[in-house]
């Protein structure tokens, strides 16, 4: 055959190649449109794999099946008969929520308490819920990352690092995780400036804190949530400021002139947790409907 006749044949036979993989790459990105559960569990899972949860957790999937096609997903903090209704009028067929509805056990599913009642109706309305909890406290962007950033602080790290043995289809990772995270203001802020900022940022109805440090506030420890663990930690790392959601009276004490301690209330603490799930989820399947919930589930209410 002439070398010209040859060169054609593989010109043509490259470029059907071409165009028939591109085809290809069409019909499997028709094909993606459809979302499975293990497709959202997937992307969370990639952000915050499971294995960072701590140990008395209960994170991963809590009612519902992996393949079955999500119509929407409703974002919460806390899974509540309530949200279960906002879902369904929504159309959603899957919640993702930062506390795990089922935390204790189950050994009944009546109408007995709120899980038990929470539980029924989400198998009744074919609702799967998901849950990322602890693995996404100590995911690196996780929940810190983001009270982190809503307060403008730089440089942010993890408080107390550790790493994680992670399982990727055949092969192990070691991944960063922590507990809390440390980050500097780019200027010094007065102590009491810094506390009402930080009210307004996370709308805190009563901000909680021990005596007005007198030097300004440029590094700040964080842990959303029940962090008040990590306050020693605050301490050795010589934060100026030690932000969480909860603490015990006796842990005030002692303090003064030493730490700016400031409790922002669980639920307003990790309230934005939402905004990774929208984050993350989104990334990965743009065109599943998702949708924060309207409901405030914070169960203490203010005088
Ligand atoms: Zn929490």
């Amino acid at each position: 055959m002439a070398k010209t006749a040859r060169k054609q044949i593989i010109f043509h036979f490259s470029f059907f190649t071409f165009h028939f993989l591109s085809y290809l790459c069409a019909r499997k990105d028709i094909v993606r449109m459809s979302v499975r559960v293990q497709d959202v569990i997937d992307a969370l899972e990639d952000f915050a794999p499971l294995p960072l949860q701590e140990s008395y957790d209960n994170a991963g999937l809590q009612v519902g099946l992996t393949e079955t096609e999500v119509s929407g997903v409703l974002l919460c903090l806390d899974v509540t008969e309530g949200v279960i209704g906002e879902a369904v009028e929504l159309g959603c067929n899957m919640i993702v929520s930062h506390h795990p509805l089922i935390f204790h056990g189950l050994k009944h599913l009546t109408d007995a308490d709120a899980v038990q009642r929470c539980v029924r109706m989400a198998l009744q309305n074919d609702i799967a819920i998901y849950s990322a909890h602890t693995n996404l406290d100590a995911a690196v962007d996780g929940v810190n990352y983001m009270m982190a950033e809503r307060l403008g602080l730089v440089d942010v790290v993890l408080l107390q690092p550790r790493q994680v043995a992670v399982s990727f289809g055949t092969k192990t990772r070691s991944v960063q995780a922590g507990a809390g995270v440390i980050g500097y203001l780019p200027e010094g802020e007065d102590s009491l400036a810094f506390l009402q900022r930080v009210k307004q940022a996370f709308g805190v109805e009563c901000l909680m804190h021990n005596e007005l440090l007198s030097r300004p506030i440029q590094s700040v420890a964080i842990c959303g949530g029940a962090g008040d663990f990590l306050l020693d930690e605050a301490l050795r790392a010589q934060a100026d400021a030690f932000l969480t959601g909860e603490m015990h009276y006796h842990q005030y004490f002692g303090h003064d002139g030493q730490i700016q301690i400031g409790v922002l209330g669980h639920y307003q603490s990790e309230q934005y947790t939402m905004d990774i799930f929208n984050q993350v989820i989104g990334e990965r399947c743009p065109r599943l409907p998702l949708f924060k919930t309207t409901l405030c589930t914070n169960p203490i209410k203010y005088l």
